[in-house]
């Protein structure tokens, strides 16, 4: 049997391709490389830039660098201040996809809601018991 034709919406420009394993049309792709190889170019001159810095050195949206880091395709080892986005707050992050920040509230957060709960239960296991002495 042939190749089996899977056509899909390219999810960049919407044209309709044959299914590749980078989910994009070929000429989506071919850009996406040429992205990225202006982007290694331009952090090879500088690899101290950030993420608005070296989208403007390589003339690609810094979202789309954030993407990249996203995605594990941009590794931030070698450049310091290369940094994603906060999904909250929209600090720069380098752990992921909250801040440092962020990530500590959402723990204090739930920390706190749980101890909530604990009380609440605790003060209902009290009143229940108030009410089944009389
Ligand atoms: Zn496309
Ligand atoms: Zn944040």
């Amino acid at each position: 049997m042939p190749n089996e034709l899977i056509v899909e919406h390219c999810p960049s420009c919407g044209k309709i391709y044959q299914k590749n394993m980078r989910n994009l049309c070929s000429d989506c792709s071919a850009m996406e490389d040429r992205d990225y190889r202006q982007l290694e170019r331009a952090l090879m001159r500088n690899r101290f830039l950030n993420t608005e810095e070296a989208a403007a050195a390589a003339e690609v949206p810094a979202e789309k660098i954030r993407g990249w880091i996203r995605s594990g395709k941009l590794r931030l080892g070698d450049y310091p201040n290369l940094a994603d986005q906060c999904d909250l707050c929209k600090a720069p992050t380098r752990t992921g996809r909250l801040c440092l920040s962020c990530s500590n509230r959402i723990k204090n957060e739930l920390a706190h809601a749980l101890d909530q709960e604990r009380k609440f239960k605790e003060r209902m296991r009290t009143a229940n018991a108030y009410i089944s002495k009389r």
